[in-house]
């Protein structure tokens, strides 16, 4: 199970340490979530990660693709080769044909006590941390739940940290003595790698899963797309504006809405702002909201806690609108203006509103 780090002088040659049993353990392996013919986007995002984590340890970085016989599973085996893999590792059985736990669980497990990998990351997307949660348990290992950096320690033993005590403090965690080393990771915590569509393909490796539809209790009679969630496409947007309770009311987040809606871009919110009501849960942004990843960031009349700057700082700019010149988001905006939102956010707007329609009508007349 998990266990926080032993002091480095009692712990040297962690592979030697492991009990006998695992120490066959080998590779980094990422679950590839492909779910209704999409390949989500932290997968990829944990492939670049993987990379760099097989590279320290000098091992393979395998992907792990399950699926019903499509073209969907084609592709997403296509693209782990593009992303980086040197083997994939594939179970394609018409039970696998819509996620349900227990036949993932079923056919992860049993690749996992096949090929032993002594790392397996999942993306902390809702179906990412069911399987992980079920698989962890199966195999009476660690798992370390959203965490924001991977490492390998001076031990080649993973390093997993993560936001712990309301996210005043962050904890490193290791998996000791057990294999493998879980961790999942959230949508837009790691940096998505470029695929280079003309890498050369691994080694494939098939798996057959020993379960028969009779065998699986939960059934899929339908699928019904949450209406709300899926218009939300904060984190993976290019431009965010989002605003705190500096703003005084619900109404006034129009001010926010109307900036986004000019730029092109997403809204969000801090969290005490969901908890009034003022906007719904799935514009929260930070720790347990939305992590971002966009170009620009506006957060406007939000004071900069550690548990909002958490969900934000992988931003490339950050301008941040606060009437308090020692608010805490001045620590890591990269430009500040100190100045009352209510009257900067309309003033961005209509600015923008004019440069960017005059640049449409030049590009229309060219
Ligand atoms: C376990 C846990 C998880 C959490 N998760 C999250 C999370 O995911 N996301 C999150 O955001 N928070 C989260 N929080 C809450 C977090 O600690 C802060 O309380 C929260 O981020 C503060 O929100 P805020 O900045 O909007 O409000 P406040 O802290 O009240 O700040 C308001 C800011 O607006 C400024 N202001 C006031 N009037 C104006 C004006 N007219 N114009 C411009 N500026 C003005 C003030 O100077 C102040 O800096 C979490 C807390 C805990 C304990």
């Amino acid at each position: 199970m998990s266990e926080p780090a032993a002091p480095a002088a009692g712990r040297a040659g962690m592979r030697k340490e492991l009990p006998e049993h695992f120490r066959d353990y080998r590779n980094v392996w990422v679950f590839i979530e492909l779910e209704r013919g999409e390949v989500h986007p932290v997968s990829w995002e944990l492939m670049g990660e993987g990379r760099k984590l097989a590279d320290k340890l000098g091992v393979d970085l395998c992907a792990v693709v399950l699926g019903q016989k499509d073209e969907a599973t084609r592709t997403a085996i296509r693209m782990t080769w593009a992303y980086g893999a040197d083997i994939c590792y594939i179970c394609k059985d018409k039970v696998l044909a819509d996620y349900r736990n227990e036949p993932y669980t079923s056919a992860l497990t049993g690749l996992v006590n096949a090929y032993k990998p002594e790392i397996l990351l999942l993306g902390a997307t809702t179906l990412g941390r069911d399987l992980a949660g079920s698989v962890a348990t199966t195999l009476k290992t660690g798992l370390t739940a959203d965490a924001t950096e991977l490492e390998i320690d001076h031990e080649m033993s993973l390093a997993a940290t993560r936001p712990t005590f309301g996210g005043t403090l962050l904890c490193t965690i290791h998996t000791l003595n057990f294999r493998p080393q879980m961790a999942t990771v959230r949508p837009r915590v790691m940096a998505m790698p470029e695929p280079d569509m003309k890498r050369p393909s691994g080694r494939s490796v098939w798996y057959t899963l020993g379960v028969a539809e009779d065998d699986v209790i939960t059934k899929v009679l339908e699928f019904v797309a949450d209406a709300t969630t899926n218009d939300v496409n904060l984190a993976y947007a290019d431009i965010v504006v989002a605003g705190g309770m500096g703003l005084q009311s619900a109404a006034n987040f129009k001010l926010v809405r109307d900036l986004a809606a000019v730029l092109g871009g997403e809204y969000g919110c801090s969290r005490p702002v969901i908890q009034k009501g003022w906007m719904p849960s799935e514009r929260q942004i930070g720790q347990t909201g939305k992590t971002i990843r966009p170009r620009l960031y506006i957060a406007a009349g939000i004071s900069g806690a550690i548990q909002h700057r958490v969900g934000v700082e992988g931003a490339d700019l950050i301008i941040a609108i606060n009437t308090d010149p020692q608010a805490k988001i001045f620590e890591f905006a990269h430009l500040g203006v100190v100045a009352d939102a209510l009257q900067v956010l309309p003033a961005l707007t209509e600015a923008f509103a004019k440069r960017l329609g005059r640049e449409t009508r030049i590009l229309e007349e060219a």
